[in-house]
């Protein structure tokens, strides 16, 4: 990968880090606790409470996943072994890193596992 590709993906990984980042500040206050809320009615408001916090927890959960994968992504750029697959070394296609610049395998190993 030539230098100038290989700062593209740091550009890229690094905008969607703070983008989860950002998303996560502001999605936080949607992980409170579910208060019972005397001024509404009965028993669905609550419920409709609790699964949206489910939902919350849930999109906050794969944030985190996502954000684990960019980070290493990043690392790996640091340390020169970005796009070159994991298990065996080879040479991940530039096409497949464009559309997920997280992923760490090429086709090969994808398919072998
Ligand atoms: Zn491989």
């Amino acid at each position: 990968m030539m230098e100038e590709e290989r700062e593209q993906f740091r550009a890229k990984l690094t905008a969607m880090q703070s983008e989860i980042r950002t998303i996560s500040g502001s999605a936080a206050q949607d992980l409170k606790p579910v208060m019972l809320d005397h001024t509404s009615v009965g028993r669905v408001s609550r419920v409709d409470a609790i699964q949206l916090r489910q939902m919350s927890q849930e999109a906050a959960r794969r944030r985190q996943q996502l954000l684990l994968k960019v980070e290493w992504a990043l690392r790996r750029i640091d340390s020169g072994r970005f796009g070159l697959c994991f298990p065996c070394e080879a040479e991940i296609d530039l096409r497949r890193l464009n559309a997920d610049s997280t992923i760490t395998r090429c086709r090969d190993c994808v398919e072998g596992s």
